[in-house]
């Protein structure tokens, strides 16, 4: 690892809890809607819009609350009232309110890295959103670059690389997503490593296992410490 001069940290449910706040998000909302379809039928209709919609609005939580809205009215059938409309544009509103938990090990891992490497975070998600979350995470001071990406692609990873006046072996990403934290970046020639949180945002699942000599698969966020020692 010692070829390594940049490690940069996912950060929705690598760095801080996401997905179980937009999970909850989506159960009122299929509460809401349940007079129309069941639980699963929402649930597969507001994905299948996210999903269409996500290279119009991008990834993040003005999007989700656009997705939302559209998904209401296609399964209501245009007939959604305005209180309804209004519930899923509040819901929306308090994801943006929503406490920033750190998961366990990341100030810890963060700590011992800092000085050592330049550390940045790679997220997707809304520019204001993100910005807003990193600063009450109070890491900020950890980082020496925030880059919210409109996608997590390979060539957004290169991109990004450039901009940091590396190369790609030079480069360590580490995060929750194998599709977006992992892959991309693999197949650039980077170094990456998975922490997988609880839940996944079914975007993100892949159904295949992951080898590679450049890859590494932990439980927790301080177990990536032990590729940085000596
Ligand atoms: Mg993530």
């Amino acid at each position: 690892m010692k070829n390594i001069k940049v490690i940069a940290f996912d950060a929705d449910d690598t760095l801080f809890v996401n997905e179980t706040y937009f999970a909850e998000t989506e159960e009122k909302f299929c509460s809401l809607m349940s007079d129309y379809l069941s639980h699963q039928g929402i649930s597969k209709e507001l994905f299948k819009i996210e999903i269409d919609n996500l290279k119009l609005y991008g990834y993040g939580i003005k999007g989700y609350i656009l997705s939302m809205i559209e998904a209401a009215m296609k399964i209501s059938n245009n007939t959604i009232s305005i209180e309804a409309i209004e519930r899923i544009i509040q819901y929306g509103k308090e994801l943006t309110e929503k406490p920033i938990v750190l998961l366990e090990g990341v100030e810890e891992t963060l700590e011992a890295l800092h000085g050592k490497y330049k550390l940045v975070v790679a997220t997707k998600g809304d520019l204001l959103d993100q910005r807003r979350k990193l600063h009450n995470s109070g890491l900020g001071k950890y980082f020496h670059h925030i880059e919210v990406m409109s996608d997590k692609q390979e060539v957004d990873y290169s991109d990004l690389i450039k901009r940091l006046e590396i190369q790609p072996e030079e480069f360590f990403m580490i995060g929750n997503s194998l599709k977006s934290d992992v892959l991309p970046v693999l197949a650039i020639g980077g170094h990456a490593v998975h922490i997988p949180f609880h839940t996944t945002w079914e975007h993100e699942k892949i159904n295949h296992k992951v080898e590679h000599k450049n890859f590494s698969s932990f439980e927790k966020i301080t177990d990536v410490l032990s590729q940085f020692e000596n």
